[in-house]
């Protein structure tokens, strides 16, 4: 595994080396064989345990903590930080891509906080299928390659087994990561904070000065746009969209209290901190749009000396963000409608859909797909979408249902049923149906025989996901 791209030629305190503590007795539970394959990661089986727990350090590797800051629920932390979690560089893919290589449940850094570094072993089961699931389902995300269980303690409420994830991010720059850098007033770190994010993101950006940084704004936030927007097209409500968790890359990271959407309705919220409703399911657009303000104000000093002349700059894109995401919105609904071309009725035609099924606690996922089905006669439309169907059939055409097909998936990670996988890591560390299960959501928009198993919606009213553990 060669590793190259530390940041550590950021700034001083962007990237401090430090090592992950070693853990008594490493065991691999989980390896994505998939995303080995597309790095060409060659460790060999015996040596994964001691590598993807940080027991064992590959000669090449020098681990570093990256700091950042981060707008937590609207509150600035001005430094936050990898407070449990080592980078050990990034690696090239077979096109020259690179991707960062991070352990995450690794012990203490300098960003911990009093914190102890460490990762129960169910929230990293939940960020591997999470994640999995996600790709599967055409989302925006980084992803993980192992997950092995430190064979030590955490202590939680109730104490838990431990456990190492190792992600893999196609950077971990994140809109925190240039709050740090203007917070302690460091332009020529966030110039070259800046210049990275084009160069591993956004390389056909050729402009120069303040029209370079204008462009990566845009880019950003067109990112954010189409990463939301796939979020709410498959039911996924992120829960935690602090800065620290918004990628410049517009990959989805950070799994802690997210979870899908059963029944329809724009206010759902799951996360047991989230009493505002802050993160809603509706209201993911407005915060992206924040999160993107924030990156806007911490780029100032790149854009002019003159703070309101880089305001009047920066503003027409951040107010710019509203009618973009309306755009790529209702494209969404289109496709997940299969409706033919474009018509001022159409918003109209979604907005009673929306309506019906938050009336009827319809559930997205399987009323979408019973939706698209009903185009070729293998499924029913609920009852009381009927007469509202009459008016949608007439904008459909030959092309629908297999648009609709892609866009409607018929497996999401249900919240029950990780839950059930969940609770048998915790209770004995390892689980019976978890390997069938990430099969099953590697093929989402397919109708597979064991998926009935699996799609069964269930009111999950009072299911709570909790941040941090
Ligand atoms: P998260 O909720 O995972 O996005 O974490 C928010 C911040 O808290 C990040 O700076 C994390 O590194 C830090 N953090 C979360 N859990 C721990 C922990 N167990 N020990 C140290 N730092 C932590
Ligand atoms: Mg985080």
């Amino acid at each position: 595994m060669k590793l190259v791209s530390r940041y550590t030629d950021i700034a001083e305190q962007f990237a401090i080396a430090d090592k992950p503590s070693p853990v008594g007795e490493p065991s691999l539970l989980l390896f994505n064989d998939a995303v080995a394959k597309q790095l060409s990661i060659d460790v060999a089986s015996e040596q994964q345990a001691g590598v993807f727990s940080g027991n064992q350090l590959i000669s090449n590797i020098a681990p570093v903590a990256l700091g950042y800051s981060g707008h937590q629920f609207g509150h600035f932390s001005p430094r936050l930080g990898d407070g449990r979690a080592h980078l050990l560089g990034a690696v090239a893919d077979q096109q020259g891509l690179l991707w960062d290589i991070q352990l995450k449940g690794s012990g203490a850094t300098p960003f911990s906080r009093g914190g102890d570094g460490r990762c129960a072993i169910g929230p990293a089961i939940r960020e591997y299928i999470m994640s999995e699931a996600m790709h599967a389902l055409g989302v925006p995300t980084t992803r993980c390659l192992a997950v092995v269980a430190t064979g030590e303690t955490v202590y939680r409420q109730p104490p838990q087994r431990g456990a190492i994830v190792t992600r893999v991010a196609s950077s971990h720059i994140r809109v925190g990561s240039f709050q740090y850098l203007a917070t302690q007033g460091d332009v020529a770190g966030l110039k070259a904070l800046a210049d990275l994010a084009i160069e591993r993101h956004y390389p056909h950006i050729q402009a120069t000065g303040s029209e370079r940084y204008l462009a990566f704004l845009s880019n950003v936030i067109e990112k954010q746009i189409e990463l939301v927007v796939s979020w709410m097209r498959v039911g996924f409500i992120h829960g935690v969209m602090n800065t620290d968790n918004t990628l410049i890359s517009g990959e989805t990271i950070d799994y802690g209290p997210c979870a899908m959407m059963n029944h329809f309705d724009f206010e759902t919220v799951f996360s047991s901190i989230d009493r505002q409703g802050r993160y809603a399911f509706g209201n993911q657009p407005n915060i992206a749009n924040w999160n993107c303000a924030r990156l806007a104000e911490s780029l100032m000093p790149l854009i002019s000396e003159d703070d309101e002349q880089a305001i009047a700059l920066l503003n027409p894109l951040i107010n710019s963000f509203a009618e973009q995401f309306n755009y790529a919105f209702t494209q969404m609904w289109a496709e997940k409608l299969g409706l033919d071309g474009n018509q001022d009725s159409d918003s109209e035609l979604v907005a009673q859909l929306l309506a019906l099924l938050k009336d009827q606690k319809l559930d997205y996922t399987n009323t979408f797909d019973a939706i698209t089905e009903s185009l070729q006669g293998n499924a029913e439309i609920p009852t009381t979408l009927i007469p509202w169907s009459k008016l949608w059939l007439q904008r459909t055409n030959s092309k629908s249902y297999e648009i609709m097909r892609k866009n409607n998936p018929k497996l999401i990670p249900r919240n029950h049923i990780i839950e059930n996988i969940l609770n048998d890591f915790v209770q004995s560390g390892q689980s019976a149906t978890l390997s069938e299960y990430l099969k099953a959501l590697q093929q989402p928009y397919q109708e597979q025989a064991i998926k009935t198993r699996y799609t069964e919606a269930k009111d999950d009213a009072h299911y709570k996901t909790f941040c941090g553990t």
